[in-house]
């Protein structure tokens, strides 16, 4: 492979695309801090077991797409594939829970998976994401959910369908177990390899499949609603309740169960029907029980996280977003104009203004062309007998007027 080929599975996001990324990341920033979310940053790689125990082994994460390595130290080594399990090792190392209230957490960053890449799957890709750690009433489960539908609201997004399930408690998914393996045993045959692996070892992950035969099968299979216990059906209940109230609409998918194994209660995606195959844009869920499997003090969590990629298809979709342009275009020639050049537009800088300064020391003619095509309103010519008569041009590109004036008095002019 050629050395000038980025890595299979991996983009460059280019600077007519950061705009995109830009908006996204104000958008939801803001967002965010509206709800006291503050952001945290956890690092790229952490220590392999974090993952295996917090995202569980029978996953499709864990079991076949983590970059794992071993490093100099003879340490295993994993590239994070979410965010969710760093967050809280964080939150313990870090005693976070200390202030005994609720802890509001918000993150943004590369995630790297090994998968099959396509439109909207790459190796390297990103998320933002929050968590809210602390608490069990489902007011919180309710004000994530708002949070995402509400991010996706300003960025301007249509055609998106928010499903709702619960995958009860822990108790709760025992009985339903046995009752999968009953429903898939006669079918086994029919089922997807993996699927077949999953029956004895986690049956709940057969209802992920993206299989069209296995997903044909577990159509008819039965509905973990059939299977909560009290206190699950009314955590579940409450949640559809309080959607309600708050206007946001919901479709019941009984069988989402997501793709990683900390879910408890509430799971939910939110689903575009203008991305095709790869149309979730937002999964999450509670997840009760990760902050004691990883070994805290027993935290009750609910969070979700987006794809980011996935949400600059669809925003690449709407109106065109624009670069910034700069507010004005500087061309100069002759060694003193240069210099003096140099020095105006960083002062112009420090007074506010955005200023791009020619450099290619091309004739007028040629910066001129560049001055037209850059976007600013207005052009700065300073040549030789500007710099002997200490005055400096001011071209208005919008109606090629033009006019000389000392340089003393520029800013004047310019405002
Ligand atoms: P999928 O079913 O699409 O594989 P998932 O259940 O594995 O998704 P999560 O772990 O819930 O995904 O991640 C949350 C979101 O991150 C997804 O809904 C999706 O938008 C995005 N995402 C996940 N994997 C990738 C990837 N390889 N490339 C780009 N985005 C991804
Ligand atoms: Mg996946």
């Amino acid at each position: 492979m050629s050395i000038i080929q980025a890595i299979r599975g991996t983009k460059d996001i280019l600077p007519e695309e950061i705009i995109y990324w830009q908006f996204l990341e104000k958008t939801a920033s803001e967002i965010f801090a509206k709800a006291s979310y503050q952001e945290i940053r956890t690092p790229i790689f952490e220590q392999t077991p974090l993952f295996e125990r917090g995202i569980g082994e029978a996953t499709d994460v864990v079991g076949k797409e983590m970059y794992t390595f071993i490093d100099k130290g003879d340490r295993s080594i994993t590239l994070r594939p979410e965010g969710t399990a760093g967050v809280a090792r964080s939150y313990i190392q870090n005693k976070l829970f200390a202030s005994g209230g609720v802890d509001r957490l918000w993150y943004c960053g590369a995630m790297f998976r090994y998968e099959r890449p396509q439109a909207g799957r790459q190796r390297q890709f990103h998320q933002i994401g929050l968590e809210l750690l602390g608490s069990n009433t489902p007011r919180a489960d309710v004000e994530v959910i708002a949070i995402a539908t509400d991010i996706l609201k300003a960025l301007g997004l249509k055609n998106l369908t928010l499903q709702l399930n619960s995958v009860g408690s822990k108790e709760d998914r025992q009985n339903y177990r046995q009752a999968l393996v009953d429903y898939f045993t006669p079918y086994k045959d029919d089922l997807d390899v993996d699927s077949q692996d999953r029956l004895s070892r986690n049956p709940l992950r057969i209802l992920d499949s993206k299989d069209q035969k296995t997903q044909e099968i577990a159509a008819n299979a039965p509905s973990i609603l059939d299977y909560l216990e009290n206190d699950s059906k009314n955590h579940f209940d409450k949640v559809s309740t309080l959607l309600s109230l708050l206007g946001i609409s919901y479709e019941l998918n009984p069988r989402l169960v997501r793709g990683l194994d900390y879910y408890t209660h509430t799971a939910f995606e939110i689903i575009s029907s203008d991305l095709g195959a790869q149309a979730t844009v937002c999964g999450g869920g509670r997840y009760d029980g990760l902050i004691s499997q990883l070994g805290g003090t027993p935290t009750p969590a609910v969070g979700w996280a987006m794809g980011m990629e996935r949400l600059i298809l669809l925003l690449e979709q709407l109106q065109p977003l624009k670069a910034s342009t700069p507010d004005i275009y500087f061309i100069s020639r002759g060694e003193k104009a240069e210099n003096q050049a140099l020095v105006i537009a960083q002062q112009l800088r420090q007074d506010g203004f955005k200023v791009e300064l020619d450099l290619t020391g091309s004739n007028f003619a040629k910066q001129f062309k560049r001055a037209d095509r850059s976007g600013a309103k207005i052009c700065l010519v300073l040549g030789d007998s500007e710099v002997e008569e200490e005055t400096i041009q001011i071209k208005n590109l919008g109606t090629s007027e033009q006019k000389t004036v000392s340089q003393e008095n520029l800013i004047l002019n310019l405002s």
